[in-house]
């Protein structure tokens, strides 16, 4: 750390080694209470990657063996393994990594860190079932007019941007996007994990919705968290997708609607799923631990505050809506006023999010999306009701 003085050490967490002030090399101890040894290292993205999240949390937990959740990106691998020779440990004395989600911050490093390390990779199996797509094939902008829109925007944006979106180049990934998916399409996971698994102390919850593996995953009164709940900012909810025709058929039932995966609504029920996990526990979330020189210590009422959060947001985009921001780009900005929204990057994260929560509220009947013929647009249209607030208000406590 710069100066003199040091943070903060909040009771529980034990500093081995001080990094930057976004977390970056950060080595920590995690006081189990009573369980296991756990340890954190703030693993910082290679040269090239967004910064904007900090590094990735990797975290180590020795119980039956030594498993370690969320490398980071691929490139990171230095990172990481500088981490663990601070906590006494090589990458040899892996035995497991498991994966919190199928996002290149979390799963990319997963191929250079079980080539040195010799370890087993666990992941939720949507994960594999999901690992020979690209986001492309995935993301598909031809199953509503509004994602299509989206796509004509996208299109816009990388035309004038300076930051581009989705472009060539520099990508959301530090590593090129195309190097991540081959290495991740070629992927075996050696324990595919369901919702309720075990191994020692450690139980493995499906929380789906930011992303449609998304793991949670307790130890005691310790919740890793992946991106599922975050300090300091709300995780990106994914947009309603389907599974690829080819996919859904071979899925587990449970799955096979997408709706249990995909989108706000599935994200918000994985949300009150945390919030019922109990009172007293510690996030260790994948992002932000530590940010502005600060530990960002939470607990599972976050998860409550961030329900809570899209409520209040579905309230302002229906309000937008009433007063004349009928059109994607229109909404999105009435939605985020409180963001200038200038560069392609930030401008496309928000209409993706906007277009989430038109999602919910399609689903609860409250909003129409018509397809403005022969023009490039949809129009959203208010029905009236507003059920999503029952909907929601049902998810958070208290
Ligand atoms: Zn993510």
């Amino acid at each position: 750390m710069a100066g003199t003085t040091r943070p903060d050490v909040p009771s529980g967490i034990t500093v081995r080694r001080w990094g930057a002030g976004n977390g970056d090399g950060l080595v920590i101890d995690v006081d189990s209470n009573g369980g296991p040894p756990v340890h954190g290292i703030g693993v910082e993205p290679p040269a090239g990657s967004s910064r904007a999240n900090g590094p990735t949390w990797a975290y180590v937990i020795e119980d039956d063996g030594v498993t370690l959740i969320d490398p980071g990106h691929l490139g990171s691998f230095g990172f990481l393994s500088d981490g663990l020779k601070v906590l006494g440990m090589a990458p040899a004395d892996i035995d497991r990594v498991v994966v919190t989600h199928g996002h290149w911050d979390h799963d990319g490093g997963v191929a250079e860190l079980v080539e040195a390390s010799g370890a087993e990779f666990w992941a939720h199996e949507l994960w594999q079932a999901y690992s020979p797509y690209s986001y492309g094939q995935l993301l598909r902008t031809d199953e509503s007019p509004l994602r299509a829109e989206m796509s004509r925007m996208g299109e816009r944006v990388r035309e004038n941007g300076p930051r581009q979106y989705g472009g060539g180049g520099r990508k959301p990934g530090g590593a090129g996007r195309d190097d991540y998916e081959s290495v991740r399409s070629g992927m075996k996971v050696d324990r595919e994990l369901v919702d309720g698994d075990r191994h020692g102390s450690i139980e493995f919850l499906h929380t789906p919705g930011h992303w449609p593996d998304e793991l949670t995953i307790r130890l005691g009164d310790l919740i890793f968290t992946g991106d599922h709940v975050l300090p300091e900012i709300t995780p990106h909810p994914s947009m309603a997708y389907d599974h690829p025709a080819d996919l859904a058929k071979s899925l587990p039932s449970r799955y096979r609607d997408a709706r249990e995966v995909w989108g706000l609504s599935a994200y918000l029920r994985s949300l009150h799923r945390v919030c019922q996990l109990g009172q007293g526990l510690t996030v260790m979330p994948a992002h932000r631990l530590f940010n502005r020189d600060r530990f960002r210590m939470t607990d599972e009422r976050r998860a409550a505050e961030t329900i809570a959060f899209h409520l209040e947001r579905c309230d302002i985009l229906v309000d937008a809506i009433e007063s004349g921001h009928v059109d994607l780009e229109s909404a999105t900005r009435a939605l985020f006023s409180n963001r200038p929204l200038t560069d392609g990057y930030h401008l496309m994260s928000a209409i993706s999010e906007t277009i989430s929560h038109v999602e919910l509220l399609e689903e609860n009947g409250d909003v129409r999306v018509v397809d403005v013929e022969g023009g490039d647009g949809a129009r959203l249209e208010l029905t009236g009701s507003r059920h999503y607030r029952d909907v929601i208000g049902e998810l958070i406590p208290g």
